[in-house]
């Protein structure tokens, strides 16, 4: 679909899912607010990664460690030495700035896509943000928000192993927020300075790494098909020897085919002992693993499965988005306009129901409608809308994914029934009100 981005992004500021930050100040750098849609739908896509990760599998726990940590973590993982660096060039005219791997590696001295300029020299730039804690900006208390989730996985290997007596194998799980400063942020959400990672690292015997390895790319790819984004727009790129993360002994790469090209959405990565080795070596606390049956001692590998909760949110944005020329339903006006249809998968889906009176003139079916808002509020995520005609506020729901409306007419007062229009077929049936919550939820989770 010719020009989808600026499409996407008039769809998220208009109907609330993304708007830019501090918008009233005239924005602030590649920073976005999620809206009351774009919360809900972020929180959905990170509980049916917690669903699936930790509910599903067996020796999977959760952990929710800080942001700040002991700057000694980043010495010992390598982020501040040129390991967590990416190269730099700058045009001379133009004095725009750009990744070289972007522009092509080996082309460091081609000149600027923009202008046609000169470039400089690379050189590298490092992207861990810093900051400072206590009442003086002195080097001492310099500090850095974390660049990856996981570190606050690999400080805590012990305390989670010994409080949940575990064995190996088992895996970590954590969400939250990482912050890179990154020298091309942009193309929507998709590169930000600050930003939200869904990691789970699974600790093996390094023998089974391999096994894991390929047991966990195969599961992650499953995950994001279950979830509706269609095939031929996933696809996994083995990560070249040159451009391989500093930790990683295998890293591969899961990439969403973009209006802008294909990109990494996730990254799966053989870190093998880089973490818990150099933890061992900086902090002087031995934390290899004893292993009771066979008495060996070890540095578990790590397989870490890393994906972004921003990243995976415009992936499904952007799969999900369809123009009908002329919509969907063929009444005279409706012809000559586009209908837009955002095919979220339910468990993403911000808003599961739309509570709709068929007309808003009439006090009796409001009323009704109201009390069916409320009937239905405590067990799923509503919005009652009154405003328009029916057939506009139908498509209204449609571009925001709204899976089921309720719609309330003169024969719910007389049958006490209501009909429920599906988003995708638009096809409708009528139900009973008591029925109403078991039936809408037995559809949410089919
Ligand atoms: P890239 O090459 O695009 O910079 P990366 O290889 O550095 O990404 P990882 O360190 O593997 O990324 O991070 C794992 C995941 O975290 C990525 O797949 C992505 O979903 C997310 N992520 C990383 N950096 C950003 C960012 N700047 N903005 C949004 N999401 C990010």
């Amino acid at each position: 679909m010719q020009n989808l981005m600026p499409k996407i992004i008039s769809l998220a500021k208009r109907r609330g899912f993304i708007f830019p930050s501090s918008e009233i100040y005239g924005g602030f750098g590649s920073c976005y607010d999620f809206g009351p849609l774009g919360v809900e739908m972020k929180n959905n896509i990170k509980k049916v990664w917690w669903d699936e990760m930790v509910k599903k599998h067996e020796n999977m726990v959760g952990l929710d460690a800080a942001i700040l940590m002991s700057p000694k973590v980043w010495q010992a993982s390598g982020h501040l030495t040129a390991g967590f660096a990416d190269e730099l060039v700058e045009c001379k005219s133009c004095h725009k700035r750009f990744r070289t791997d972007e522009i092509g590696r080996g082309r460091a001295s081609a000149s600027c896509p923009e202008c046609g300029g000169k470039l400089t020299e690379p050189r590298k730039f490092n992207l861990m943000m810093k900051t400072f804690v206590g009442p003086v900006e002195e080097k001492a208390s310099q500090i850095y928000l974390r660049a990856e989730t996981c570190q606050g996985i690999y400080v805590n290997f012990e305390n989670v192993l010994n409080s949940m007596r575990l064995k190996i194998p088992f895996g970590i799980a954590q969400i939250g927020k990482s912050f890179r400063n990154e020298i091309t942020p942009g193309d929507f959400i998709y590169r930000t300075r600050e930003f939200e990672q869904m990691e789970m690292q699974w600790f093996c015997h390094p023998k089974e790494a391999k096994k894991y390895f390929d047991f966990w790319q195969k599961e992650r790819l499953k995950w994001y098909l279950n979830l509706g984004i269609k095939k031929e727009n996933l696809r996994i790129k083995e990560v070249p020897a040159k451009e391989k993360p500093h930790y990683a002994k295998q890293a591969l790469d899961l990439e969403y085919k973009f209006p802008f090209g294909w990109r990494e959405i996730e990254g799966i990565h053989n870190r093998g002992d880089w973490d818990l080795s150099n933890h061992s070596k900086y902090s002087g606390k031995d934390s290899r693993y004893y292993d009771e049956e066979t008495k060996e001692k070890y540095f578990p590998y790590i397989i870490e499965t890393s994906g972004g909760a921003d990243r995976s949110f415009l992936a499904f944005l952007i799969d999900a988005y369809q123009e009908i020329k002329g919509g969907r339903t063929k009444t005279t006006k409706a012809v000559k306009e586009i209908e837009i249809l955002l095919k979220l998968d339910k468990k993403i889906a911000p808003i599961k129901i739309a509570v709709l009176p068929l007309v808003r003139n009439k006090p009796e079916l409001v009323k009704k409608a109201k009390e069916i808002y409320q009937l239905l509020k405590p067990h799923f995520v509503c919005q009652y809308d009154e405003l328009g005609s029916i057939g506009r506020r139908y498509r209204r729901l449609d571009e925001i994914a709204v899976p089921y409306a309720i719609t309330i007419d003169f024969e719910t007062l007389k049958q006490e029934d209501v009909t429920i229009r599906d988003r995708d077929s638009m096809a409708q049936e009528r139900v009973k009100i008591k029925d109403l919550v078991k039936i809408l939820k037995e559809k949410l989770e089919k």
